[in-house]
């Protein structure tokens, strides 16, 4: 696990940090509470917080409350708090401080490491609910609720990173697909579907059916339309293997943007986005449109 390590003694964090380094954990010790939040919070792969009271900077407590909060927002962390004390009034305050367990210190090694190994189950356990909450079971892109959170929690963050645009894709004519060759064969279109779709952006869901999206922070619409023209010409040669059949397909495609001086929401933009995937399916499919489309008529 990647462990942070909070303890103001060198000497008790070199201990500390050999004897968990020693069992295969990777380590970053901090003498500095302040320090560790910061390295927390900017380094999403890390797992567990083992935190003394007594530490410089804000007190053990403090980071306690900060990690929860850190942990509330979705992030696993399993914030384990050290101290001396031996009273059971310090197990209370660290548990309500938000930390999940409490070990006294010094650690003895083989308690530290069980207790390490709970942490482990917990973050198993907690992975898989947080991959069947927000992932869409057959192509591993995000499901329709984690697309519009991941893009909201985007759009809120990107603020100074204005434009933001975005592709939404509906394959064409699939229920023929499934007529033809079988839904098994239909999911395996689109799964295939899903890996082009799964190279666009960090942001990228299945809506429903056979219909996607792809979020695109910082990019214009008329770049937009340039990854959205290069990906259905891609769709459009592949050749798609399922069972013993070889299945070509062709898919419709909508771009919008939010520039950097409206206010319109995520919903509104999709909205645009799905318009113009309507105006796609209408003009014969296996196209893009775009909004600009509407008004002029430029070769990209
Ligand atoms: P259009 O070109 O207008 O998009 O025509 P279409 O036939 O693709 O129409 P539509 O997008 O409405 O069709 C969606 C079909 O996708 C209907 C449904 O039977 C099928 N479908 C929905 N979910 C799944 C799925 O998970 N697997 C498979 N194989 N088919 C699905
Ligand atoms: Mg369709
Ligand atoms: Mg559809």
């Amino acid at each position: 696990m990647h462990i942070v390590l909070v303890e103001p003694s060198s000497i008790g964090r070199r201990i500390i940090a050999r004897m968990l380094e020693g069992r295969g954990h990777r380590v970053e010790a901090f003498e500095n509470g302040a320090r560790a939040l910061r390295f927390i919070q900017d380094t999403p792969s890390v797992d567990v917080v083992l935190t003394s009271f007594e530490t410089d900077g804000i007190s053990g407590t403090e980071l306690c409350w900060e990690c929860r909060l850190i942990a509330q927002e979705g992030r696993l962390l399993y914030i384990i708090a050290m101290s001396s004390g031996t009273e059971t009034s310090k197990v209370i305050e660290a548990l309500d401080c938000g930390a999940d367990d409490f070990i006294r210190k010094p650690p003895v090694p083989e308690e530290l490491f069980a207790r390490l190994r709970a942490a482990e189950r917990l973050s198993t356990m907690h992975k898989e609910l947080v991959s069947f909450a927000t992932c869409d079971e057959l192509t591993g892109l995000l499901n329709r609720r984690a697309f519009f959170e991941a893009a909201e929690r985007s759009i809120g963050d990107a603020l100074t990173e204005m434009p933001i645009s975005a592709i939404m894709l509906d394959i064409d004519h699939f229920k023929r697909i499934n007529d033809t060759y079988g839904h098994l064969a239909g999911d395996a279109v689109i799964k295939a579907v899903g890996e082009f779709i799964a190279r666009q952006s960090n942001i990228v869901g299945r809506l429903g059916g056979e219909e996607f999206a792809i979020l695109l922070p910082g990019r214009k619409e008329l770049d937009a339309y340039k990854i959205a023209e290069c990906l259905r010409f891609e769709i459009a040669g592949a050749a798609i293997s399922a069972d013993d059949e070889t299945i070509h397909i062709t898919a419709s495609l909508g771009v919008a943007e939010i520039s950097s001086n409206s206010d319109i929401s995520l919903t509104d933009l999709l909205k645009r986005a799905d318009a113009a995937l309507y105006e796609a399916k209408k003009a014969g499919r296996n196209r893009v449109h775009r909004p600009e489309d509407d008004i002029i008529f430029a070769v990209v």
